[in-house]
């Protein structure tokens, strides 16, 4: 089971909503199974105009893996888009072994989302359970102890937070769409 807060299951709706009919996407950090950390990219395959499937440069991947390792955060594995089909990963999805967890979020209709996460085991789509939790909640189950509560920690997540939400407005500006005609309600970042 992976435990996903509020904040970040809305960054990713919002981030692959805006972005429909493309693909987008990005990747995951969490700890013991809590999902911690959300990391978006840009989708290089879309300079590509024949192939719109959702790709991963290695500059990402690397920048992904500083980010969650300066968190103290694991990596948990990629989450994209299926704009006109169902949460299911595709076989070419899960032809990257590396990949451990994969977080589909189905677009057929772009006004119901709908989020599935599987574990890739060794080419096979294992559905796992994600639990949606209020952002408060996280301290009944974030791991005790863990270094990334400390405060400090927690700015600097909030910077990036803020950083990464400017990517997402800036190369989605050319098609910004109203966020409430997919009826859900993103909380403006303070
Ligand atoms: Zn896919």
């Amino acid at each position: 089971m992976f435990i996903i807060i509020r904040r970040h299951y809305e960054l990713i709706l919002r981030q692959t909503v805006m972005n429909y009919p493309e693909e987008s996407g990005g990747l995951l950090g969490g700890r013991h199974g809590v999902i911690l950390g959300v990391y978006p990219v840009f989708n290089w395959a879309e300079k590509n105009v024949k192939f719109r499937e959702f790709g991963l440069s290695k500059e990402d991947l690397q920048k992904a893996r500083e980010f969650f390792t300066l968190h103290d955060l694991d990596y948990v594995g990629t989450y994209h888009s299926h704009p006109k089909g169902v949460p299911y990963p595709s076989a070419q999805d899960l032809s990257h072994k590396q990949e451990k967890h994969l977080m589909i979020v189905g677009l057929q209709d772009p006004h119901n989302p709908v989020v599935a996460i599987y574990e890739n085991k060794g080419g096979h789509a294992v559905p796992e359970r994600l639990k949606l939790i209020e952002d408060q909640d996280i301290a009944y189950y974030a791991p005790a102890g863990s270094s990334w509560r400390s405060s400090e920690q927690q700015r600097h997540m909030e910077r990036m937070s803020h950083l990464i939400q400017g990517m997402i407005n800036g190369f989605s500006a050319y098609k910004k769409q109203d966020a409430k005609r997919f009826g859900s309600s993103f909380s403006v970042e303070a």
